[in-house]
């Protein structure tokens, strides 16, 4: 590889061309971690608004350390992968508890935080610290596959071990944050995952693909497999102007989250929310919340993917009978809620689109509910 050609061509067209993002405003560690953190498998259109109000919120790590898990959760809602948010909130209070509120200058400290893998860990130090760390995200991956002609899927163990190797070698002792971010920014505008501009590439005479004529087939991939169907259920009860919700309990998929009573009806059960043997909706509700609800046929569905499962979530309406809520097995909160008091409680995926569509229609879905429309 060409090594110094590349960095000098890549750094040049950077500042020319590179992109302008928020979290390039200034070269503030924290900022930089919490914009990382929202971009594991987010882009970045999608992540700027998020981005905007997080940090008007939790402006520094003490302002998030000092936040309930259920507002940082509340102020990531409908970004997914919560599984981060819980790790930048316990990043945030190991950087208060053993840093003094500053993310430091120390590799071996910024990889032992909650959630930051080689990744992160590269990023935050060469874009705050200009550490020459490497760094291989989506985009990167693509350009050094491309370069290198990776015969082998960068995601397999052998062909990330040579795009890190690459990676490591290319990183220039200075200038470490501007040249990451380059090679970001090139596979984010200039080497796509198609029809890549090699006319306009800056190491366009560097690149083997380019050489071989194989930018179009390379970086090979492996056929992934097909997402695993899972079929669940959920009641929309209501007495009065106010609705049935529970809040699963600490483990598995959607964890202190709120929903609609839900039960899993078929296929694996990535949420654990199967009974003993089969039992019907009603039944259902009554063993997860003491409320015995009539309730009409299935009236919509939902349809959504979560991890490597599409799920299929029937929806129909109840009226409460008797009993009052107590959380039953996996929840460990349940109540009657106005739609007001729902819009302050955190919600996965599923429940935000049953929400939006009671605020239009209260009523709805009666028992001939149209088809929510799929994501
Ligand atoms: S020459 Fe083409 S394939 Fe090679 S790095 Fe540049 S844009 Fe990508």
């Amino acid at each position: 590889m060409r090594v110094d050609a590349i960095r000098t061509c890549l750094l040049a067209w950077y500042r020319e061309a590179g992109r302008t993002l928020p979290w390039r405003a200034d070269r503030d560690a924290y900022r930089i971690l919490v914009s990382e953190m929202m971009l594991v498998q987010t882009t970045v259109a999608a992540v700027i608004p998020y981005y905007e109000r997080f940090l008007r919120r939790f402006p520094d790590a003490r302002s998030l350390a000092d936040a309930d898990e259920s507002e940082v959760l509340k102020m990531w809602e409908g970004l997914g992968y919560y599984r981060r948010a819980r790790q930048l909130h316990a990043a945030a209070r190991q950087v208060v508890s053993a840093h003094g509120g500053d993310i430091p200058d120390d590799p071996e400290a910024v990889r032992a935080l909650p959630g930051v893998g080689p990744y992160i860990a590269g990023a935050v130090l060469s874009f705050a610290f200009d550490r020459p760390e490497p760094i291989v995200e989506a985009n990167s991956q693509r350009v050094l596959a491309r370069l290198l002609a990776l015969e082998e899927d960068p995601t397999s163990t052998a062909g990330r071990r040579r795009v890190w190797s690459a990676a490591a070698r290319l990183v220039p002792p200075q200038q470490a944050g501007d040249f990451n971010q380059s090679l970001m920014d090139l596979g984010a505008t200039i080497c796509t995952p198609r029809q890549p501009s090699c006319l306009l590439c800056p190491v366009a005479a560097s690149c083997e693909a380019r050489r071989r004529g194989l930018q179009d087939v390379i970086p090979r991939s492996t056929p992934r497999p097909a997402p695993t169907e899972v079929r669940e259920a959920c009641a929309v009860i209501t007495q009065g102007d106010r609705y049935l919700v529970v809040q699963r309990g600490r483990g598995g998929l959607w964890e202190q989250f709120w929903e609609f009573p839900t039960i899993h009806r078929e296929g694996p059960d990535p949420a654990g929310r199967s009974f003993d043997g089969p039992v019907d909706l009603p039944e259902g509700v009554r063993r997860l919340t003491g409320v015995t609800a009539s309730i009409g046929p299935v009236a919509a569905t939902v349809r959504f993917g979560v991890t490597r499962y599409r799920v299929t979530l029937e929806i129909a309406r109840g009226e409460r009978r008797a009993g009052t809520p107590q959380p039953g097995p996996g929840l460990i909160d349940t109540r009657w809620e106005t739609l007001d008091g729902l819009g302050a409680l955190t919600f996965g995926s599923a429940g935000r689109r049953i929400l939006e569509r009671l605020r239009r229609e209260p009523g709805w879905p009666g028992p001939s509910g149209a088809l929510v429309p799929r994501s």
